[in-house]
């Protein structure tokens, strides 16, 4: 099932999106007062799909990935966080800070948590995860590897693309993970070449944090990541999943304050 999170007639809710014939129609997943028949999609206001408390992004979990940056591979699952302010969801910017250098796609599965726990036995952790979705962990290169700490380089607004959609059923293993830029492939591999499982990643995360409704964990990237252009389309391709795609801006010259 398909679900997107939509706001229509001062209600926000999750919806399931119709398939063939009926993929302009939104079924209600939950009881909303004077809604009872499908919605149209176009009368629908799109909402980010999640507002999760945190984002858990492991890295190195795809032995061709370390290789291409001559790093060894962690004895455990090695994970950084992304704050939830770097979301963006399908359609929107990714921009690009003028001072940051090379800045880089990296084309990864994305694991939505339903509900949430703390040290989730790896038989129980397929219960916890409410679906699938592509991410886009964008990391500002030049600035990752003159620092030993990940909260700059993976942390900009508008790092964490995410989207079309949430897939409740679990991609095949075979399916490949790819991004296209301009419309060529340029970082391509398969799930099956995951190192630690997105199950395994639930279970062993929660041994150290609680994991909560909506939180959201990036699983790793394949090798082939390369830059990002300003006036770039990027899209993260899982099968199965859909087709996340996102343009690629600089941002403002004179960027404003928005502390108000
Ligand atoms: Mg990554």
């Amino acid at each position: 099932m398909r679900i997107l999170r939509v706001r229509y007639r001062d209600y926000d809710f999750y919806a399931a999106l119709g398939v063939g014939e009926r993929e302009n129609e939104l079924t209600c997943l939950q009881s909303i007062p004077g809604i009872s028949g499908p919605v149209p999609l176009e009368e629908a206001t799109r909402l980010p799909l999640v507002t999760p408390s945190k984002i858990i992004c492991v890295g190195l979990n795809f032995r061709d990935h370390a290789a291409e940056l001559s790093m060894p591979l962690p004895e455990r699952p090695a994970f950084f966080l992304k704050p939830p302010s770097a979301l963006v969801g399908d359609g929107e910017a990714i921009i690009l800070p003028r001072h940051a250098g090379r800045i880089d796609y990296e084309a990864e599965l994305a694991v939505i948590i339903s509900k949430g726990g703390r040290r989730i036995p790896l038989d129980r952790a397929g219960a916890h995860i409410f679906g699938y979705a592509c991410a886009n962990d964008v990391t500002a290169r030049d600035e990752q590897k003159g620092e030993l700490m990940f909260g700059r380089c993976k942390g900009y607004d508008t790092f964490c693309p995410l989207g079309p959609w949430i897939e409740t059923e679990m991609p095949s293993p075979d399916a490949f993970v790819r991004t296209v830029i301009n419309g060529e492939i340029r970082q391509e591999g398969r799930l099956c070449d995951m190192i630690v499982s997105p199950a395994a990643l639930v279970s062993h995360i929660s041994e150290v944090m609680t994991l909560e409704p909506g939180d959201v964990i990036l699983t790793g990237t394949p090798r082939g990541v390369g830059p990002l252009r300003a006036g770039d389309e990027v899209r993260i391709e899982i099968e199965g999943l859909g087709t996340l795609t996102n343009p690629v801006e600089w941002e403002a010259e004179t960027a404003s304050p928005n502390a108000d």
